[in-house]
């Protein structure tokens, strides 16, 4: 049905690989290419060994949009899945528009030198991919991606008027590391050290960073102390759902993890302005000076989360808190999914984070392939119908379950 690049080779790209594999009447051919070409011929074997799929590799720095065109004018695929980092979300986007490709990503663009995401910078392309005639499908992993989709699905089939949404966000699994990131530290620490944000009544309310949180009892899990995070979905949320009064979203850290956050911030390794560092000459003359990024120093020596997945136990459980009206009576709705670690292991060799941001990623750019997403124009995944989503996520490897009018304790 149609030909697929992955740009990317590390845990979210390895999952959405071998999904892809796994569904060869969707996906007919099949190329990864990123940075270190060595990563994508090493999962190419691992997945010929268990699908018999016959992936071509290539080697493509995804910041320079030369190159990028280069690759995609000589392999000329459908859709372009980006699942490298935020930084290079312009530059594919950009190569797309000139070799006309569709496009689809997981996070939002953030520029390197500001650790700021926002989604102007990608909805500034609108016109261009509808004038193209080319659809591009943003956050379409697991938060941002499910999440909306569950908000869109809430809004299909449960409320008339979606009033108070709060996304939940729970990992209670044990990595036995005494601290380490379950995607890429330096996205992840960027990501977690800003100010909290939320919506409340049509205007946006900033928090120092962790400032407000509280216990929520997660399905299966328990209860688990959760932060308030500012977190890219909500910006299109609640735009797309103009009857949303407040939307947040909440993630659980366990105190370790929050004591060793603090000393990597305290003592300035989460810095990410360059820093100037004597470094002897490897003739032994002396001392050359050389700039660093001390978070992408700290990246360099903290474990890489693609090997967590070993000795990974527990579940994630992420889903939707969603309170609003139907036949004009208030309703509470809650939708979520468990993922096991384990599970996700032995199937993909990596853990549930890297798996719940993965299969979406396929799913999306299969929703495409079967033509069932595929209008021209940049598009955050609530615009799309949920309905074939949600079936495919069933079938996928996260199912969801529903609770309606339970205590939403928010
Ligand atoms: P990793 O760090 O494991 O992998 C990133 C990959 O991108 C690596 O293979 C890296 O290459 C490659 N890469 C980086 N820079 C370039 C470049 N300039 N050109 C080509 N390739 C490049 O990250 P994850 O797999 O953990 O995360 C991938 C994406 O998924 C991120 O954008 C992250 O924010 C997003 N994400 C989204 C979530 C969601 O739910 N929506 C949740 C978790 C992650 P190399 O091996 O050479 O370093």
């Amino acid at each position: 049905m149609g030909r697929v690049l992955i740009i990317g080779a590390g845990g979210v790209a390895t999952v959405a690989a071998h999904k892809v594999c796994q569904n060869p009447d969707t996906f007919t051919e099949v190329m990864i290419a990123s940075r270190t070409e060595k990563k994508c011929i090493a999962l190419a074997e691992v997945l010929n060994k268990k699908y018999g799929t016959k992936v071509k590799t290539a080697q493509v720095d995804a910041d320079s949009v030369g190159q990028l065109i280069s690759l995609l004018e000589s392999y000329r695929p459908d859709i372009v899945m980006n699942l490298a980092l935020p930084y290079q979300d312009l530059t594919i986007m950009e190569a797309c528009l000139h070799t006309g490709c569709n496009y689809l990503d997981t996070a939002n663009y953030e520029p390197k030198d500001e650790a700021h995401f926002e989604y102007s910078w990608q909805w500034a392309y609108r016109e261009r991919f509808e004038k193209a005639g080319l659809c591009a499908i943003l956050g379409c992993g697991f938060d941002p991606g499910v999440t909306s989709i569950f908000t869109a699905y809430a809004a299909k089939h449960h409320f008339d008027e979606i009033q108070y949404l709060d996304i939940v966000d729970c990992n209670a699994g044990n990595h036995h590391k005494a601290f380490a990131t379950n995607f890429n530290p330096e996205i992840n620490i960027r990501e977690i050290t800003q100010k909290g944000l939320y919506w409340e009544n049509g205007k946006y309310i900033e928090t120092e960073p962790m400032e407000i949180h509280k216990p929520l009892t997660y399905p299966g899990i328990g209860p688990k102390e959760s932060y308030l995070l500012h977190h890219e979905e909500i910006e299109s949320l609640v735009i797309n759902y103009p009857t949303i009064k407040r939307a947040r979203f909440w993630m659980t850290f366990g105190q370790q993890y929050l004591t060793y956050l603090d000393v990597i911030q305290n003592i300035g390794m989460s810095r990410i302005d360059e820093v100037e560092y004597k470094a002897p000459k490897a003739d032994g003359s002396g001392d050359a000076v050389v700039k660093i990024v001390p978070l992408q120093f700290l990246k360099a020596v903290l474990p890489n989360p693609q090997d967590l997945g070993e000795n990974y136990d527990g579940e994630t459980s992420i889903g939707c808190r969603i309170r609003g009206l139907r036949d004009g009576k208030e309703h509470t709705y809650y939708i979520y999914n468990n993922c096991s670690h384990q599970a996700a292991y032995e199937e993909t060799g990596m853990q549930g984070v890297s798996y719940t941001t993965g299969v979406p990623a396929m799913i999306g750019a299969m929703m495409f392939l079967k033509g069932l997403w595929s209008k021209p124009g940049v598009h955050n995944v609530e615009e799309f119908d949920p309905d074939p989503f949600m079936e495919q996520l069933n079938s996928q490897g996260l199912p969801w379950h529903e609770i309606h009018d339970g205590d939403l304790e928010l």
